[in-house]
């Protein structure tokens, strides 16, 4: 055994997000993400998963695959507060911390036959590694009095979406899907540039916007 710490995947996460601009920002906040966690051949055994259909809620380990990183920064700039103030890494969400370990909490939907976990909410690049699988326990992870510092600042903050004439979502969930990460204002550190247009890749689509005050504005849908 290696010295020092060890951990190793267990599994993949498959996810509509194929790159990290558009992500939601925390997990459960667009119910509509889905994610599939699919097992490595290795911990794809059933017995691994007895008794895990009585939660509601998984908390997934993961490792922030895209956010290695030499050296030690002590402090981060959250994108909600305007990516110009400092806190701690400790005090932060950041994917940018000295152990880049991430935590989501997630519904989970059900368990496939293949043993895979359909999980609602999620927050997680397409084939980000699980690191680890918990159950939630609302007895003990919930705390209904629990302030939330600075995170809390812009906490109602929601765009208000609209299509260019002759632009349209793809149907069903995907469109659902894409509706719903629009809305949680995707721009970094709330740029505010209306001529500026960005493009964001979700769901087998690349979608392309403006953002005017609290409206945004879609302007193409494209297939990839
Ligand atoms: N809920 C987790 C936590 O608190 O540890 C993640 C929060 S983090 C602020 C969420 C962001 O991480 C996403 O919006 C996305 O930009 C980024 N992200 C998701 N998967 C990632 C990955 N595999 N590598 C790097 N960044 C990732």
């Amino acid at each position: 055994m290696e010295e020092g710490f060890f951990c190793r995947p267990i599994a993949h996460i498959e996810t509509d997000f194929p790159e990290k601009f558009g992500i939601p920002r925390q997990s459960g906040r667009v119910e509509e993400a889905m994610g599939r966690v699919v097992f490595l051949p290795a911990y794809r055994n059933p017995d691994a998963l007895r008794g895990i259909e009585g939660f509601t809620h998984l908390w997934l380990i993961f490792d922030f695959s895209q956010a290695h990183r030499e050296g030690f920064t002590p402090t981060v700039r959250p994108p909600r507060l305007g990516g110009n103030r400092h806190v701690g890494v400790f005090a932060s969400r950041s994917p940018y911390r000295p152990n880049p370990i991430g935590l989501s909490s997630v519904r989970l939907v059900r368990v496939e036959e293949d043993g895979s976990l359909l999980c609602a909410g999620v927050d997680l690049l397409n084939g980000t590694p699980i690191l680890d699988i918990k159950p939630y326990l609302p007895f003990s992870d919930s705390h209904p009095d629990a302030t939330a510092g600075y995170a809390a600042e812009g906490e109602g903050h929601a765009l208000h979406v609209l299509l260019a004439e002759g632009v349209a979502l793809p149907c069903g969930r995907r469109g659902e899907l894409i509706r719903a990460c629009l809305r949680e204002d995707p721009r970094p550190s709330y740029q505010d540039d209306p001529a500026r247009v960005y493009t964001m890749a979700i769901a087998g689509v690349e979608v392309a916007f403006t953002v005017a005050g609290n409206t945004l504005t879609v302007t193409s849908v494209n297939e990839k």
